[in-house]
């Protein structure tokens, strides 16, 4: 049977080529060369650790909230400079990216974000808690600053949640105020997305949060799972907003990563890098699959996907296209 033996053939195609992307090694390429910046979520010491077996370039999310989420008051200076260098010591020489707390919505930390809000999603969390908790978020800049002093690596630090261009002056010139040499934004929602030739003018680097990016933009809840068919990033209406973004990171020369759940996604990932994305950052133990897939495709190959996926009506058809693209690079 004709159709049988297809699927026998492009189920012996695909496993050659996971055996050949799994042998690949070393710095993220593209088929065609071209470098893409692998580097591993982490929250703690373990997690970096993870990242540099996994053979990451580098953290490119460091959550530090789970140190505060975890103590029953706000961590010193000094406890917070000890937890930081622990992360920290596995990735010398390499970049880290730390971003500063992001309490509340999902995350709340009873100590410092108010006990009841009507919409928390929408409400006071990430950098916006400086207008609450201003002395948190000064204290922990400074304990990133002097956690990286002798540490030998190479510092960069953004916020989460920021909106406006405003808000990405105030906290490059906080940042930058205690020494800080790389500050970035997180692109996490519409606002900054739309506007973000203004905001990523006003520091050195940005990086969607994917996740949040996708929960606003489709006003789509990303721990409700009845909505989970509305939370995909592979929605082309999400797709767009990343678009408008990262075509403004390169317009101003800046680099722009993805650290969400969809850097983990190696088809994903391909459109992502070629919506503009100039590096990624995910679990390490998606790092050898998605280094592997990307070994396969061209740049010119993930233009071609992301195009299709942006002009597609569903997420369901955007995913197919490309996919349809991208692997069939590899016929
Ligand atoms: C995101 O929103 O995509 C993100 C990376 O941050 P978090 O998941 O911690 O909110
Ligand atoms: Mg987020």
């Amino acid at each position: 049977d004709a159709s049988e033996s297809d699927i026998h053939q492009r189920k012996v195609r695909e496993e050659a080529l996971r055996a050949r992307a799994a042998a690949v090694t070393g710095p993220g390429k593209l088929k065609d060369g071209t470098p893409v910046i692998l580097l591993g979520n982490a929250g703690d010491a373990g997690g970096s650790l993870a990242a540099a077996r996994a053979g990451a370039e580098g953290i490119g999310l460091f959550r530090t909230e789970l140190l505060f989420l975890e103590s029953q008051t706000e961590p010193t200076i000094d406890e917070q400079i000890s937890m930081y260098r622990r992360v920290f010591e596995p990735m010398k020489g390499h970049r880290v990216v730390v971003r500063t707390l992001d309490a509340g919505s999902d995350k709340p930390v009873p100590y410092i974000n108010a006990p009841h809000e009507e919409n928390p999603a929408l409400g006071v969390r990430g950098w916006r808690l400086t207008r609450t908790n201003d002395e948190v978020l000064e204290r922990q800049l400074q304990a990133i600053s002097r956690a990286a002093e002798g540490a030998d690596i190479d510092l960069w630090v953004m916020a989460p949640m920021v909106n406006t261009p405003a808000e990405a002056r105030h906290f490059a010139e906080r940042a930058r105020a205690v020494g800080i040499k790389k500050v970035g934004v997180m692109i996490e929602t519409p606002a900054a997305a739309i506007h973000a030739d203004k905001v990523l003018a006003e520091v050195d680097f940005g990086s969607f949060g994917t996740n949040d990016l996708t929960q606003y933009v489709m006003a789509s809840d990303r721990l409700d799972s009845r909505l989970s068919d509305m939370t995909s990033t592979w929605h082309p209406a999400v797709l767009r907003v990343i678009q408008i973004a990262a075509s403004a990171a390169g317009h101003l020369i800046k680099p722009i990563g993805v650290c969400g759940e969809a850097a983990a996604n190696p088809h994903l990932a391909a459109v992502l890098l070629g919506l503009g994305v100039n590096s990624l950052s995910m679990a390490p133990s998606a790092i050898s699959e998605v280094r592997g897939f990307l070994s396969t495709v061209d740049l010119a190959t993930c233009q071609a996907a992301a195009q299709k996926a942006i002009s597609a009506p569903s997420v369901e058809e955007a995913e197919a296209l490309a996919k349809e693209i991208l692997e069939g690079a590899n016929k």
